[in-house]
């Protein structure tokens, strides 16, 4: 209950008025036959009455009570749009589970016959259904099923694929698990938070659709949903007097609120479980970030003060410009970080912010005409800049890993992966081959690669095992900092959540430090203690995660902040 109260209490207003409205149009659905006045399938006035103190909304035709009518349509409203909705999302979860997971031939039918339906409009559509099926409540909600279900089926199928090729579910067939079984048991499991927000999508779609239909004749004359109101309204000539404005404008008014209500209300699942795949999964891990009392965020603030770790690289007044001159372009301007022992940071920022560019220069490889022009690196109590070009190379791929940006693209695509990380190893000591090899054995073991991936060329591997074993390449010189630039870009979302799992376990299990730069905030919340917010080659904000993401100081993270997946997202992707 406590739990429930702060995690109210942490959800953003629009969320908490989105919630109250689905639950007062909840309580209208449950309740209104017996809070409306009249029975509203009666006369109980004179047709076409205007409002007064008996019939607050006055009445229709044939004299019987708007509000009432009004107050209990909510039921059927949305009985269809959540039936509809749950009915979708049945048959886009099935159809999505059987294409990514069986592939083949059925993958490509159910696939064609996805784009199909995705290429037909949706009002059209469920108008052509409707009228072959005939009108009818339930034929409603199954009709708008029908629309609804195909950008699911295809959002799950591309989860299903990847989760498909994840090294338990490959164990599990490999053992000659039955499919319904590692479907049902494993599969679903992993997929089933995704389902979530398209649920709450397809409740919104519809409950409009809902209203469409019943307003083209396509309702049940029997049952007043506030579509079948709109419907008998214009009929009835409303818009001809004065009319509508009772008559027509509550039931349209409810269908925006209801509309509204959900949106706002889907926005505050996406918020508080985080949503967007990764944003949802990851804030499960660590919810302190998104659902945390400022009261907490003040001791946890002077809790890691005291227990500050040591310090491991400090950049002091860093600019990089690149050309030849000061005045160059690009680069980055008087950039200050810190990092502790064992910490992770994060260094976000949109694409051409200067992220790379600092972590170019901390490992010395700026590229091209790139020069520092100021500032200190400071790595252990060594100024880096005054090193020199051997004692530099000595660094890269020894004290400092760098898993550079595009990284999957850094390996030899015609030489074993085993030979690759020899050659890493060999770089950096003089082992002899067989110490090298059983250090490859254990580097694999160390990323959470099987041992006979040594014999494998890059494109036997899939993305995220690329990526594993150019981690296992920047750790082969047992650095004590690892730049990780973009480690998670280019991967799918739950390969982005193992490669992040990896490296949390790297930070624990070798005492690294790392410093993962991305453009994406959710990654930062999910590792880093410390994130540090570029934008333009200025470092705009850094400090704790926490507190960053609680208490944005700087406009620009305030904006990165509101821009993460939200209600806009989940209206993008509207059929
Ligand atoms: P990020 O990694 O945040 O996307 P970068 O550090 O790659 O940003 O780039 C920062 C700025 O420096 C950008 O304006 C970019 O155009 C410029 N820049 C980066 N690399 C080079 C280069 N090799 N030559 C010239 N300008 C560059
Ligand atoms: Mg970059």
């Amino acid at each position: 209950m406590k739990k429930l109260l702060t995690g109210w209490r942490a959800l953003p207003v629009t969320s908490r008025i989105g919630i109250g409205i689905v639950a007062f149009l909840g309580l209208l659905a449950i309740f209104g036959p017996w809070l409306a006045p009249y029975d509203p399938t009666v006369r109980s006035g004179a047709p076409f009455a205007r409002p007064s103190a008996e019939h607050w909304l006055g009445t229709d035709d044939s004299g019987r009570d708007l509000l009432s009518l009004v107050i209990v349509g909510a039921r059927p409203s949305l009985l269809v749009g959540v039936l509809a909705a749950v009915v979708a999302t049945g048959i886009g979860t099935a159809v999505g589970l059987a294409a990514g997971y069986l592939r083949g031939a059925t993958d490509t039918v159910l696939m064609r016959l996805v784009d199909i339906i995705m290429s037909l409009p949706v009002v059209p559509l469920t108008l052509v259904i409707g009228v072959l099926t005939g009108p009818g409540l339930w034929t409603q909600a199954f009709v708008i099923a029908i629309a609804l279900w195909a950008p699911m089926a295809r959002e799950l199928r591309s989860q299903v694929l990847s989760v498909r090729e994840r090294d338990f579910i490959q164990g599990l067939r490999s053992m000659g698990a039955r499919n319904g079984y590692v479907l049902t048991q494993h599969v679903l499991p992993t997929v089933a938070p995704l389902l979530v927000p398209q649920l709450v999508l397809a409740v919104q779609t519809a409950i409009m659709l809902e209203a469409s239909l019943a307003f083209l004749g396509l309702g049940d004359i029997n049952t007043m949903s506030w579509g079948m109101i709109l419907a008998t309204a214009n009929q009835r000539s409303a818009f001809l007097t004065d009319a509508w404005l009772w008559w027509v404008v509550p039931p349209g008014a409810l269908i925006a609120l209801t509309v509204l209500g959900f949106a706002l209300a889907g926005g505050a699942m996406e918020r508080s479980a985080g949503l967007s795949a990764q944003v949802r999964s990851r804030a499960r891990k660590k919810p302190q970030i998104l659902a945390q009392s400022p009261g907490d965020n003040v001791e946890h603030r002077s809790a890691a003060e005291e227990s500050a770790p040591e310090t491991l690289l400090e950049i002091s007044g860093l600019s990089v410009r690149y050309g030849d001159t000061e005045s160059g372009v690009g680069g980055c301007t008087a950039v200050d970080l810190r990092l502790g022992r064992g910490q992770i940071l994060g260094l976000v920022g949109e694409s051409g912010s200067g992220k790379s560019t600092v972590a170019a220069a901390i490992i010395s490889l700026l590229p091209g005409a790139g020069t520092v022009h100021e500032g200190r690196i400071v790595l252990a109590g060594r100024n880096l800049l005054e090193l020199s070009e051997n004692e530099r190379r000595a660094l890269r791929g020894g004290q400092i890993g760098l898993v550079p940006q595009e990284a999957q693209s850094a390996l030899n695509p015609v030489q074993r992966i085993g030979s690759q990380l020899i050659e890493a190893i060999r770089g950096h000591s003089t082992v002899d081959k067989v110490a090298a090899r059983q250090r490859v054995l254990e580097l694999l073991a160390l990323v959470g690669l099987p041992a006979e991936k040594f014999l494998a060329y890059p494109h036997q591997l899939s993305g995220g095992q690329r990526q594993r074993v150019v981690i296992a390449m920047a750790l082969a010189g047992d650095p004590v900092l690892l730049l990780a630039d973009e480690p998670t870009s280019g991967l799918d979302v739950l390969v982005q959540e193992e490669i992040l799992d990896l490296l949390t376990k790297l930070r624990e299990q070798l005492g690294l430090s790392i410093i993962i730069v991305t453009h994406d905030l959710p990654v930062v919340a999910q590792v880093a203690d410390q994130v540090a917010v570029m934008r333009a080659g200025l470092v705009v904000e850094q400090g704790e995660v926490c507190t960053v993401f609680n208490r944005p100081q700087h406009p620009y993270t305030q904006t990165l902040l509101a821009s993460l997946p939200g209600i806009e997202q989940l209206q993008g992707a509207t059929p």
